[in-house]
């Protein structure tokens, strides 16, 4: 083959690529993005050999699956026991252009039991109302507590990460304290319930 040919069957092999890239990228958007957080080394807080990763996980596996149930596109920032850092989580869900982001939690503080969720302090209306309808409904399922929704991060200025570097609304849901042991019995005995009322919630905030 001749140099010109060569270089003419590598163009066009590399544009055929680059088409290939930009249309797997442009197809591969999901409606939600379910983070269970922490995960590997990062075991999240912990109390009596509990692990907040594993409750996270637990609960984001069965959130997604319901999701998936009522057809909506799901993707996951993990679904094992992997470390995966809070920058990547959030590109994960811009590359994927996902609608909503919801990162999963528990709580540790002493002698502070009930549930939470954590917005960025810039006031957006549809983080609120996600945050919202993710609480009331599980407030119904059966908390100890309702701690409210919250604007900005509980150990100091800003945001959780998640939250300022997500470009769709996002909240993080703290499901309870973990060093709490009636958190941690109606964590367990309503693990089902809570991950149908976080996919309810999502479910009823994508349509709004
Ligand atoms: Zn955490």
């Amino acid at each position: 083959m001749k140099i010109n040919m060569k270089i003419a069957v590598a163009g066009t092999v590399a544009i055929i690529i680059a088409i290939a890239i930009t249309s797997f990228v442009l197809n591969d958007t999901v409606q939600v993005v379910i983070d269970a957080g922490h995960g590997g080394d990062d075991v999240g807080a912990q109390y009596n050999g509990r692990y907040e990763k594993d409750d996270n996980l637990a609960v984001a596996l069965l959130v997604a699956e319901k999701l998936e149930e009522k057809g909506v596109e799901v993707a996951m920032t993990r679904d094992d026991d992997t470390f995966i850092s809070l920058e990547k989580r959030c590109k994960i869900a811009n590359r994927r252009q996902a609608e909503l982001f919801v990162s999963l939690h528990r709580n540790s503080a002493d002698g502070a039991k009930g549930v939470e969720i954590w917005v960025s302090d810039d006031s957006p209306v549809k983080d609120i109302e996600l945050a919202e309808n993710i609480l009331k409904n599980l407030d119904e399922a059966g908390i100890s507590q309702n701690r409210g929704v919250k604007a900005g991060y509980a150990r100091g200025d800003g945001n959780y990460y998640v939250n300022s570097h997500s470009n769709m609304p996002s909240c993080l849901v703290e499901l309870g304290f973990i060093n709490s042991e009636e958190d941690n019995s109606l964590f367990d005995k309503n693990l089902d319930a809570y991950a149908q009322a976080i996919a309810d919630a999502v479910i009823l905030s994508l349509e709004s």
